[in-house]
């Protein structure tokens, strides 16, 4: 596929000599061209016409966009006036930081002065609570919304479900996960229930009309409780901006609008955009189309490849073949990875860095020598002075990695999960950011079920009961009142104390202290392990401090949890090295000098839940070329030869053993190193370091009597 690549109508202005822009030189040609595209310095300033640059992964995108706020912020724009949305939080504040370097290694005098921070960035999601915030009362929102994670939307589907009596109906009602899955799908991907169950959940179609019912009683509820989902945030948004009193006051905020990672944008995320400027001015999107791996959030590369065409005349398209990632060997594996994609846009990626090895495909026995394997190969690369935190493992699914992280962590090896279960996710967290949610909005039915069943004596049902005598109300003083069971009432009489304490406080900071009073009783009576999950109460405390009030916090960790898996990991002091374990998904963007892509096998990438549809087919495979193009100089892909299954019959386990990965063709094996473990090791093949047998001959034996 050829897409139109389109002169810039306008020159990049030089920087004349008494400015040297020093900033613009750390740039090649094209990237440097990128970064001006359009920008006509102070006093004449004007919004410049939409760009798209569309580039190989490591070519730069990220640091061109860095560079391009930079100079729009030199030659006059205002910081406090320009919109940076990026895929991850931590993407904006590392982005922002380095503008803010730039401009000041510019040495400039700037028009508007440096103190203005850049205040608009973040994921859509983020500037999406934002303006709703600002513009509640517009479009008939109460500004104290909740905002429901996933699992709280689930939740939420889950109690409407058993309203709507569909839980006890006919078996084989999709679970809550798939329909807030197919939900999700439908609102973000902009179709019709029906479009979206052919599309992407067949096996669901019998239940269209049950489903119908389940979401509206789901957005009836959502209202009832004053609380939003993730959907909702981008779905209000793209409605509030079809209103034009509202949207010109929304976009009248943006002079200038930049995103980075456009490839995996969705239609509703395209349709914001449109309503921020229609005409594109001003306009900046930034991506490789053979880097989308989101369509299961409805992501569609259509977005950017259709993205010059909305536009009359078309935007500019320019793009970057410059690698400076990866050296050359990694790049070529890399090459023939995405080589094989049945369609895309075509890059010509050369490497900057001719020289370095090729990258290994290193087999194993199986997950545990896979494990071994790994531990040693990143202490090896310290000892030659690669610091852990230069180092990243990685995995399609958060869970491959359980094995390594049993061991990394009887080796004391610190270590940080990004992806897969959330310190959030956390039973003990969530319990309390219930409360302080409840607490917010008295509304907030989940956040209220999940606190009363905490108490001993209430059920479900007593839990709603108690819930309802309040009526929604903040007078929580009518919970004694709730005609609960008799155990339960002196509880309820101190949550009832609690709670009109925290919705009244005016001191965010002394909230965490009362509310742990109330809590930490009833998590030695629900749970185990009391000693690490204190920890974790206490580590959310500390990032609670960090914000300046409890919407803040709650609104901050809703969109942007910390991914630190807390029993696991502490997040690490700040002068400690550590490991970085992260799934595919969550690395996106980022880079290191050595990575390590666990479980490189068929089954695994492709993930089993592929369901075989090529396009899905096809997007695991780009989720390979974006693990694999993570590493600068260090590439290692497992390949564990058997796997153990559990629980698949009675009494045991099982192997299976598993192909490479239909991603590494035959053909293309020259561009790689093959190991087997063993004898990169020079340990025995039958003993890892540890001491360990790397086979367990047991399983073996118990498996020789099944059929
Ligand atoms: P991805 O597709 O993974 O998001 P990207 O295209 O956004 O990658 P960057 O992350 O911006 O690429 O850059 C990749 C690496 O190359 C970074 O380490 C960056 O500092 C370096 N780099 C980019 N351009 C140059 C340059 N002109 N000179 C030196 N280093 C560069
Ligand atoms: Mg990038």
């Amino acid at each position: 596929m050829n897409v139109p690549v389109a002169a810039p109508e306008v020159e990049f202005v030089e920087e004349s000599a008494a400015s040297p822009a020093q900033y613009l030189l750390e740039l090649n040609e094209a990237q440097r061209r990128a970064a001006t595209f359009g920008i006509v310095p102070a006093p004449n300033v004007q919004r410049s016409p939409p760009l798209l640059i569309i580039a190989g992964a490591g070519t730069g995108k990220t640091k061109t966009l860095t560079h391009r706020v930079a100079h729009l912020i030199v030659n006059g724009a205002r910081p406090g006036r320009i919109l940076l949305l990026t895929f991850a939080r931590r993407m904006a504040s590392e982005m922002t930081r380095r503008v803010q370097r730039l401009c000041a290694d510019a040495r400039l005098r700037l028009p508007h002065g440096m103190s203005e921070p850049i205040e608009w960035s973040g994921t859509f999601h983020a500037i999406g609570a934002r303006l709703l915030r600002m513009h509640a009362e517009q479009v008939g929102l109460d500004p104290a919304f909740s905002i429901l994670d996933r699992a709280d939307a689930e939740d939420l589907l889950d109690l409407v479900r058993e309203d709507l009596g569909l839980s006890h109906a006919k078996s084989r009602f999709p679970k809550k996960s798939t329909c807030l899955a197919i939900y999700s799908y439908s609102v973000n991907a902009r179709k019709g229930l029906e479009a979206a169950l052919t599309n992407a959940f067949p096996w669901c179609l019998e239940w269209q009309a049950e489903l119908t019912r389940l979401f509206g009683a789901y957005v009836d509820a959502k209202q009832a409780q004053n609380a939003l989902d993730y959907d909702d945030l981008l779905l209000y948004w793209s409605h509030m901006m079809q209103l034009p009193r509202i949207a010109s006051e929304v976009a009248g905020r943006f002079d200038h609008i930049l995103v980075d990672e456009y490839q995996d944008t969705n239609a509703l995320q395209a349709s914001i955009l449109l309503g921020l400027s229609p005409m594109g001015a001003g306009l900046t999107v930034v991506g490789d189309d053979a880097q989308a791996i989101y369509s299961f959030r409805s992501a569609t590369v259509r977005n950017i490849l259709d993205f010059p065409r909305q536009f009359e005349p078309p935007a500019a398209t320019l793009m970057l073949e410059q690698n400076y990632r990866a050296s050359a060997p990694i790049l070529a594996a890399c090459n023939t990875v995405i080589d094989h994609a049945a369609e895309g846009f075509r890059k010509r990626l050369v490497s900057r860095r001719e020289s370095g090895s090729k990258p290994i495909i290193a087999m194993v026995a199986n997950e545990a020598a896979q494990a071994e394997y790994v531990i040693e190969r990143v202490l090896a690369n310290r000892e030659q002075g690669m610091e852990l935190r230069e180092q990243a493992v990685l995995m399609r699914a958060a869970h491959h990695s359980g094995q390594l992280e049993i061991e990394l962590t009887r080796r004391n090896i610190p270590f940080v999960k990004f992806g897969g279960l959330k310190f959030l996710e956390a039973a003990h967290v969530k319990d309390v950011l219930a409360i302080l949610r409840w607490a917010s909005n008295p509304k907030d039915e989940v956040a209220a079920l999940r606190v009363l069943k905490l108490l001993p004596g209430i059920g479900p049902s007593a839990a709603r009961r108690a819930f309802a005598t309040l009526r929604g109300s903040a007078d929580f003083a009518a919970l004694s009142h709730s005609d609960a069971p008799r155990k339960a009432v002196p509880h309820l009489g101190e949550l009832a104390a609690l709670m009109a304490e925290l919705h009244g406080s005016t001191c965010w900071q002394a909230e965490f202290d009362r509310l742990r009073r109330f809590y930490d009783p009833l998590l030695e009576l629900n749970y185990d392990a009391v000693f690490t999950r204190r920890g974790d109460l206490d580590q959310l405390a500390s990032i609670g401090g960090s914000h300046p009030s409890r919407t803040a916090f709650l609104t901050d960790l809703a969109l942007d949890p910390p991914q630190a898996c807390g029993t696991h990991a502490g997040p690490p002091l700040k002068d400690e090295d550590w490991l970085v374990l992260s799934t595919i998904h969550s690395a996106k963007g980022q880079e290191w000098r050595a990575v390590l892509v666990l479980n490189v096998v068929d089954g695994c990438i492709p993930s089993d839940l592929a369901t075989g549809k090529a396009e899905e087919i096809e997007e695991e495979r780009r989720l390979l070329y974006v693990a694999m193009t993570r590493a600068r100089e260090d590439l290692v892909l497992m390949q564990p030869l058997r796997f153990s299954v559990r629980g698949q019959t009675p009494g045991g386990d099982r192997h299976v053993y598993a192909p490479r990965s239909r991603f590494l063709h035959e053909e293309d094996l020259h561009a790689f190193e093959l190991l087997r473990a063993h004898e990169a090791s020079g340990a025995s093949p039958e003993v890892s370091p540890a001491g360990r047998p790397a086979v367990d001959l047991r399983a073996t034996m118990r498996e020789m009597w099944r059929a």
